[in-house]
């Protein structure tokens, strides 16, 4: 069983991953891993993953066979474990409790060589869909506190299998980051009675110069203050704290924009390795006036380093209103 073990003094939880215990041998040779060879996700290999959670099929096609066009499972390896109690407890001055949650892979496409940035943008769409199913259901589990959606794409930003997937996984606690965005949203509207979000489209709207897409529901822009080159978040222009609560309506738009930047970000800097994530509100809180649901897009194309470790500063060498003109500018 892996195990959640929380720092005293930062507040931060790690997963201490107890079952893939490895060897410093199995470290060095990590990065020379080849991608490639055999896929469990390719279509035909369903019996390589384990059985399929739900899955967008063609009609007449039965559970984990071919003939589908979207598969969610079960990680072969999960980092955190759905069955067991979460057995909270103390030792000494620390906090620990068992690594319960779910981590899910979203299988997003059948072919091997497509990317969401490729895909049509109805196959997009049901991604946004399928993880807005993902994430309903998981709410209903009282262990479970937060959901986090995240896509690794290439072997520089974590990715182990080259067939594009995105993951899902669930926690029995709100991770510090999203609790620290919440929080800070949260003061901003204590002092200003508005959702710093809804702000900062209607600024970006405005000044324009680190927008790089809009249609009628959604932006995407560089964000002021980039951590990294090309960081890209998309927002919905409406003010809606949770993304899996967004009108069935809306995913259709979502897909448009998403589609459409990471095609921008492809064109741009050449199919550059990249992770996202959705950021949306926690399980106690989905319906609130200061947090506002986003995707976050960040290309990976420096490293942090140790500044950035002992300071978290961050030194971006773009700044995001070149980034923006670069991704207006793309066709
Ligand atoms: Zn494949
Ligand atoms: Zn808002
Ligand atoms: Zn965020």
């Amino acid at each position: 069983m892996p195990e959640l073990r929380r720092d005293p003094i930062h507040g931060r939880w790690v997963i201490i991953s107890t079952e893939r215990g490895r060897r410093p041998s199995d470290f060095a040779t990590e990065e020379r891993r080849p991608v490639g060879g055999f896929c469990p996700l390719c279509e035909g290999n369903e019996n390589k993953t384990p059985p399929e959670i739900i899955a967008f099929r063609n009609n007449g096609t039965s559970p984990n066979t071919p003939g589908w066009t979207l598969r969610v499972v079960p990680n072969k390896f999960p980092a955190l474990r759905i069955e067991g109690e979460l057995g909270r407890e103390g030792d000494g001055i620390y906090d620990k409790m068992n690594g319960i949650g779910a981590h899910e892979v979203v299988i997003e496409t059948p072919s091997h060589h497509e990317t969401i940035s490729t895909l049509p943008q109805e196959a997009v769409k049901n991604i946004l869909w399928a993880y807005r199913e993902r994430m309903i259901d998981l709410r209903g589990d009282q262990r479970l506190r937060y959901v986090l959606v995240f896509k690794n794409h290439g072997v520089a930003a974590g990715a182990s299998l080259e067939h594009s997937h995105s993951q899902i996984i669930a926690l029995p606690i709100v991770p510090r980051r999203v609790s620290e965005e919440i929080e800070g949203a949260k003061n901003y509207f204590g002092y200003k009675d508005r959702c710093v979000f809804c702000d900062i489209i209607r600024q970006e709207l405005q000044q324009r110069n680190r927008l790089i897409m809009e249609n009628q529901s959604f932006i995407s822009i560089a964000p002021f203050a980039s951590r990294f080159p090309f960081e890209t978040w998309i927002l919905p222009k409406a003010h809606n704290p949770s993304f899996e609560h967004t009108a069935p309506s809306l995913y259709e738009q979502a897909a448009q924009i998403l589609s459409e930047t990471l095609h921008r970000l492809s064109q741009v800097l050449s199919d550059p390795p990249y992770n996202y994530v959705i950021h949306t509100s926690s399980f106690s809180e989905t319906d609130n006036d200061h947090y506002h649901w986003h995707l976050e897009i960040m290309p990976k194309l420096t490293k942090v380093a140790g500044f950035e470790w002992g300071t978290g500063f961050y030194i971006n060498p773009t700044p995001p209103e070149e980034a923006a003109h670069y991704l207006r500018e793309a066709k």
